[in-house]
């Protein structure tokens, strides 16, 4: 058995070898690096992918973000609440825009953002709310969108971890994950579901009017050819990774099934152990499983945590700190009452490998070890 990763990028490169080397070829051949055909088709084929009007690309997740946030034309000190147990992209784009980032607890059990924790943030000042599709799983968007909406806020939806998922609504009609929001964002950093090979990110949205503010601010906030409206920033995706994006994202849907399938086989060999907790499935998305995370009991994570290291099995803790107590962002004074999820939560949790390439014997072996170090 080759050595275990938490996300094996070569042997999934391995499939698609001649198709990604024939596309990087082409653009090298064309020498259209920056914007051109590339990046135009691919921005085409993920709309259709996820049936929404505009996708505008750029440099990556965080970028997103940024420029999403920017396009609300929003006024220092405003608000805009986001989870506290979460990568820190979100809270850093608040905070460099000059807006107040207020930091809302998450569920115990598929760790996106909490609804009565979210409706305790709202203030007047409340200007958007950015929830994090996290580990691969919707938050509650109708409740969200519903709270947004009473309260004339708007929505950016955080997807680098979802993007390929499927939002469920009440009545089993289905949206993919990032365009029930005003906008939605996503990242390519190679281990995101759909990766790219270096950084890349897009923004989605179905409003006409924010989607020409994204395009134009992504590229300095330019109207017409050096003419500016807005300050904007530069930011886009180069026409390599766009390429090789349009060939990976042919396989999105097969790549999410196979997560899905390590998944279920995870979770069949922890059923039996009462001090592990496997993700939470809940009933308002189709998981796609960015990570597979367990919540360990008993204080036992850590030394799980070594153990599996010494068997030569990667076991990552996503997140090990909150938001909330980072040094970065103290100036905000947090309280640190009202966050008992997260703080429990960065004890509790470990993510064990899982991507699109893993054999049925490394499965075999990683639930193995981990069902040897409890019993
Ligand atoms: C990866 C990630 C980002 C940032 O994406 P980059 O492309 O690395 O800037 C933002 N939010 C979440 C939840 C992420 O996982």
């Amino acid at each position: 058995m080759t050595s275990i990763k938490m996300v094996d990028l070569y042997r999934q490169y391995e499939h698609v070898e001649a198709e990604i080397d024939d596309a990087i070829k082409r653009v090298i051949q064309s020498s259209a690096f920056i914007k051109g055909p590339e990046v135009k088709d691919f921005e085409s084929e993920l709309a259709d992918y996820l049936n929404v009007k505009h996708v505008i690309t750029c440099a990556n997740g965080t970028d997103a973000l940024q420029i999403s946030l920017m396009c609300l034309g929003l006024q220092p000190g405003d608000e805009v609440i986001t989870p506290d147990f979460t990568f820190i992209a979100t809270v850093e784009v608040i905070a460099l825009l000059g807006l107040k980032p207020v930091l809302a607890d998450v569920n115990p059990d598929d760790y996106t953002m909490n609804l009565s924790a979210l409706k305790k943030a709202i203030s007047p000042k409340t200007k958007a709310i950015i929830p994090v599709h996290l580990f691969g799983q919707c938050a509650n968007m109708t409740e969200i969108q519903h709270i947004a909406e009473q309260n004339n806020i708007s929505i950016i939806e955080d997807t680098a971890q979802a993007l390929g998922a499927d939002y469920v609504f009440a009545d089993g009609k289905t949206t993919k994950a990032g365009t029930i929001g005003d906008l939605g964002t996503t990242s390519f950093f190679p281990s995101k579901n759909l990766g790219c090979f270096g950084d890349g990110g897009a923004v989605y949205t179905n409003n006409d009017k924010y989607a020409e503010l994204v395009r134009s601010i992504a590229n300095h906030g330019m109207k017409k050819q050096y003419y500016y409206q807005t300050i904007g920033v530069n930011s886009r995706l180069d026409a390599i990774q766009a390429a090789i994006l349009r060939i990976k994202l042919r396989y999105l849907d097969h790549y999410n099934q196979k997560r899905r399938i390590a998944a279920d086989f995870y979770d069949f060999a922890f059923e039996s152990i009462d001090e592990i907790s496997t993700p939470f499935r809940n009933s308002h998305s189709r998981h796609i499983f960015h990570q597979y995370t367990l919540k360990i009991a008993n204080q036992k994570r850590n030394e799980l945590q070594n153990y599996l290291k010494e068997k030569g099995i990667p076991g990552m803790i996503y997140y090990p700190s909150p938001l909330h107590a980072q040094p970065a962002y103290k100036q905000y004074a947090f309280d640190d009452t009202q966050y008992p999820v997260t703080n429990q939560l960065c004890h509790q949790v470990i993510s064990i490998p899982m991507h699109t390439e893993l054999t049925e014997e490394e499965l075999e072996f990683i639930t193995q070890t981990i069902i040897n170090f409890f019993i």
